[in-house]
């Protein structure tokens, strides 16, 4: 009797506990990280991703057996870090997905797309795969995508990339086969002029020969001279690669000009489905070529 009373009186005086701390911004305990790592146990057969926005131009992306994490820049970096890093808030921590089959893109070497606290999570992952445009540093165990038009079958992925260097630094777009989808990111692969560069042009001819109707595009937002949302090149990638889903990125800080992306796209005839993350941890489901 007096053991069920301390029983009641534990649950209770936990109860207080986690509304204080609520009422006083103490995260005692936090509800979305829960969610998320019960969303991270779900499971997903061929063809469906589980997708999280991370800011700017990062993603991740579950699909049935693989986790991939695309150009990761920490929140630190541009703005303050949320107390819990979890995928709910765009923050990859790696305790968080230390059980996945991880494996690490990085486009180019510039700030906003790499940095080096991906390497930090070696320690406690215990599948993870990182792959470069370029040659980031001597460890050979990194996969380093640097020779033209690359193509690398690993561990139940297939990995394409185009280069270019368009900012003077050798940058790749990738496109990666795994669990039955294509998947597309752009990096900083884009043409803002009225006519296409030649270069961007051929490297998504050539891709276009590779893969053809892709699912999932990651296709950062340039501008125009003219306009702040889609440009020539965006939507010569969605014509060519065909996605079914087409994310624009690459405005951190500024997510609500991504609304613009889609809204001209479909005025010019994009025939892809456009998906607008709205802040980060921003969360979607792939499933039968649209999200859900
Ligand atoms: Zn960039």
């Amino acid at each position: 009797m007096v053991k069920g009373k301390i029983i009641i009186l534990k649950f209770l005086l936990l109860f207080i506990v986690l509304i204080l701390g609520n009422a006083w911004g103490i995260s005692v305990f936090s509800m979305n990280s829960t969610v998320e790592d019960l969303i991270l146990q779900s499971d997903l057969k061929d063809g469906e991703a589980l997708i999280w926005y991370l800011g700017h131009a990062g993603w991740a992306v579950k699909t049935k057996n693989h986790f991939l994490i695309f150009d990761y820049v920490s929140n630190s970096r541009f703005a303050q870090q949320p107390q819990n890093l979890s995928l709910s808030n765009g923050c990859i921590n790696p305790s968080e997905i230390k059980d996945h089959n991880v494996f690490v893109f990085v486009s180019h070497g510039h700030l906003d797309h790499y940095d080096p606290v991906i390497f930090e999570w070696e320690e406690s992952i215990k599948s993870i795969t990182y792959i470069f445009g370029w040659k980031v540093d001597r460890k050979p165990r990194y996969l380093y995508f640097t020779e033209p038009r690359a193509r690398k079958t690993l561990n139940g992925l297939e990995v394409l990339t185009i280069n270019h260097d368009f900012d003077g630094i050798p940058e790749v777009a990738y496109l990666v086969k795994v669990d039955g989808l294509v998947i597309f990111h752009s990096g900083d692969h884009g043409s803002t002029g009225e006519k296409l560069n030649p270069i961007f042009k051929d490297n998504i001819d050539y891709l276009s020969q590779q893969a053809r109707d892709i699912d999932i595009a990651f296709v950062s937002q340039f501008g125009s001279g003219t306009s702040d949302g889609v440009n020539n090149g965006d939507l010569y990638t969605i014509s060519k690669l065909g996605p079914k889903v087409t994310f624009p990125m690459h405005k951190g800080g500024g997510e609500r000009f991504y609304k613009e992306f889609a809204m001209e796209a479909k005025q010019r005839g994009a025939q892809t489905e456009i998906s607008c993350a709205q802040k980060n941890g921003d969360r979607f489901f792939y499933q039968n070529g649209k999200i859900k």
